[in-house]
């Protein structure tokens, strides 16, 4: 069966997130081609499946029949009442410390400084957390299916790790003892919110 699924997201994190989880599947996920030349939706939504939904019927449009797949996703940290949340891309933005995000900048640093500082007087034992990740697959402006996934950490008090993205150098996964950014793609694939994400989807999908 010829299935395809492309990925309307210019970030390189979770393209290799995706292709790496795709693998374990035996399907391919591809970049949607041209994206940069596609003014972004604005990310109005205050869910995680409001935005991954708007943002895949939006760029499905652009694609005639084509299954477009979106991720909209985040950081939830309890100790801070579940922030940053669908706000993650922009934690340093929304306190005026970077103008907007930008997968070639320093908004990943500057996010996880945010973080770190919002965290300053909480202990270990309460730094709780949960990546949480929405796919949503549309085709020609139609929502065929969501799918959610999720995988629960804790917040360090200082970097780990070279690999991943975003938060991941702050992110440990409490049974590996590693961090998100210590581990590799096959094993973020088979633990981590998108890779849970992603085997729901296919499953409703295929
Ligand atoms: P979105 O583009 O609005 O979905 O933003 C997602 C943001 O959440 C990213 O920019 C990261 O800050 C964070 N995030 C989501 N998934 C991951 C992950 O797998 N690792 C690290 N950070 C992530």
């Amino acid at each position: 069966m010829d299935f395809r699924l492309y990925a309307a997201t210019t970030s390189q994190g979770k393209l290799r997130d995706f292709r790496a989880a795709a693998h374990t599947h035996s399907l391919e996920i591809e970049p949607l081609e041209n994206l940069d030349a596609i003014d972004p939706p604005d990310e109005t939504g205050e869910t995680f499946e409001e935005n991954a939904t708007l943002k895949a019927i939006y760029y499905s449009r652009f694609a005639h029949s084509a299954l477009i797949l979106a991720d909209d996703s985040g950081l939830e940290v309890d100790a801070i009442g579940g922030a940053p949340g669908v706000r993650s891309a922009r934690f340093a933005a929304d306190c005026g410390l970077v103008d907007s995000p930008d997968a070639n900048d320093n908004t990943d640093v500057w996010n996880n400084m945010v973080l770190l500082q919002r965290l300053a007087d909480v202990p270990f034992a309460r730094r709780t957390a949960r990546y949480r990740c929405v796919l949503a697959c549309a085709r020609d402006g139609q929502l065929l299916q969501t799918a959610e996934g999720a995988v629960d950490g804790m917040i360090l008090e200082a970097p780990r790790g070279t690999g991943g993205f975003g938060y991941d150098p702050l992110f440990l996964l409490p049974t590996l003892n590693r961090t998100m950014a210590e581990i590799d793609l096959e094993t973020k694939a088979s633990i981590s919110h998108r890779g849970h994400a992603l085997s729901a989807l296919l499953e409703k999908l295929l």
